[in-house]
């Protein structure tokens, strides 16, 4: 059970040179969904990232892991000792939230972002610790100082990466044709497979979140 990814690809990426992604950086759009993401799939932006997690709780995915996104080219007065010379788009995973600097995430957005972290660090064996998720602040702590921001939940993030939270009751939502468009249910767990079975007879997307 877990959150859907959605694959809106973005032109904005090239090689990792034999590279694979050893750490997680997390930003802030500092802009509304959709327009970040017409934004970061804009050849005139060159830049992009691996991911989206909208205020709804849906995971866009922009770049393929294998490939390298352009979230995080520019180092100026780095404090990331993982950081090696070389640019960090080759060995990092960049992840997008919506919303403007100074902001918390909204609890669904938390919960799409904490589940997209826990699959990433399996796929790619990160390790949960703050050399290895990181924000972008950390590698260019001057033009990037508020990314991802103050309001960024980095205590909880570590505490439920490292085997606080899970289940009881899920919450789904569904992101209906028009993305700005959505409903939030709580169903019974013997329910679930019912709803999402509606879900997709209606071709509306349902994103499955477990409230501790
Ligand atoms: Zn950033």
């Amino acid at each position: 059970m877990g959150f859907v990814i959605e694959w809106h690809p973005s032109p904005n990426f090239s090689s990792r040179e034999g590279r694979t992604p050893i750490a997680i950086v997390d930003h802030i759009t500092a802009g509304a969904f959709p327009g970040c993401q017409d934004w970061l799939c804009d050849p005139a932006a060159q830049a992009s990232a691996g991911y989206i997690v909208t205020k709804i709780g849906r995971i866009i995915q922009l770049v393929k892991d294998g490939a390298k996104a352009w979230h995080a080219g520019v180092v100026n007065k780095p404090s990331w000792v993982l950081y090696d010379g070389s640019n960090p788009n080759l060995y990092t995973i960049g992840i997008e939230h919506e919303g403007q600097p100074g902001d918390t995430l909204t609890p669904i957005q938390y919960q799409a972002t904490l589940w997209l972290h826990q699959q990433l660090i399996k796929q790619w064996g990160i390790p949960v610790d703050t050399d290895h998720i990181i924000g972008h602040y950390r590698i260019d702590s001057v033009d990037r100082a508020n990314c991802p921001g103050s309001g960024f939940p980095w205590t909880q993030l570590f505490k439920d990466l490292k085997g606080g939270s899970v289940v009881a009751t899920p919450v789904v939502t569904a992101p209906v044709v028009d993305p700005d468009l959505y409903v939030m249910v709580k169903v019974r767990t013997s329910k679930l497979p019912a709803l999402q079975a509606a879900c997709a007879s209606m071709e509306v997307a349902c994103n499955v979140i477990q409230l501790p």
